[in-house]
């Protein structure tokens, strides 16, 4: 299938009040560019060094989300143009956005990455600190962040039935947070189970190999 019809094909099925973001991770510039004149605006990268090489090569008005683990001492290369990052998982972390954005005189979006998996994953806050975050930043810690939302990852498995429940927990750690202050993104959902995270109540889904194709290496 072609980039434009795989693109088609995933854009049919979210509803519109679901957002795509679509992860461009080893692809090529020129593929970018192409699903780009597709109408997408929003892409994203796990990589401070790839995200560096691919941002300047490409149009202005790209938003670029990061979704990796990042390391604190990288938030600098990203702080001036990076939209938003999905994968904050420390206090410490936060701290250093915070600061990076307030050099450069703007405030950065970031999303709280919250360990819902049952597999170990290394990555992720874990619910009760997600939580302390989130009201150290309602309290005016981080004034230069933007807290908008949740970002998790289900485990890697077949079973529906578990991914349901993954997706729900953390469905209900964003209503519970929304009712203190407003948040807006609940991102969750790859290629393999953003139908399942759409029906637990993603309103912003990941979506990387079902529009640009396997990738040569995993990541
Ligand atoms: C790679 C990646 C995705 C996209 O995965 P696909 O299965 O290719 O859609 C989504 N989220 C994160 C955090 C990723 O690292």
């Amino acid at each position: 299938m072609s980039l434009q019809e795989n693109y088609n094909n995933i854009k049919k099925q979210l509803p519109q009040n679901v957002e795509l973001v679509a992860v461009s991770k080893t692809h090529s510039v020129s593929a970018i560019q192409e699903v780009y004149d597709f109408g997408q605006k929003v892409f994203a990268e796990n990589k401070v060094q790839e995200i560096m090489e691919k941002h300047p090569l490409l149009p202005k008005d790209i938003q670029w989300h990061l979704i990796g683990h990042l390391q604190t001492n990288k938030v600098k290369y990203i702080a001036e143009f990076i939209d938003t990052i999905q994968s904050v998982d420390s206090e410490k972390l936060l701290n250093e956005i915070n600061k990076e954005a307030a050099k450069n005189k703007r405030k950065i979006k970031v999303l709280l990455q919250v360990k819902i998996a049952e597999e170990d994953s290394k990555f992720g806050l874990e619910i009760s600190e997600a939580d302390n975050l989130f009201q150290k930043f309602i309290s005016g810690d981080f004034p230069n962040v933007e807290i908008t939302g949740l970002m998790g990852m289900a485990t890697f498995t077949d079973d529906k039935n578990q991914i349901k429940k993954e997706f729900s927990v953390l469905k209900n750690v964003f209503t519970k947070l929304n009712e203190k202050h407003s948040l807006k993104t609940l991102s969750m959902g790859m290629s393999d189970d953003f139908p399942i995270a759409i029906e637990c109540g993603a309103n912003s889904v990941r979506v990387g190999s079902a529009i640009f194709g396997r990738r040569d290496y995993t990541n």
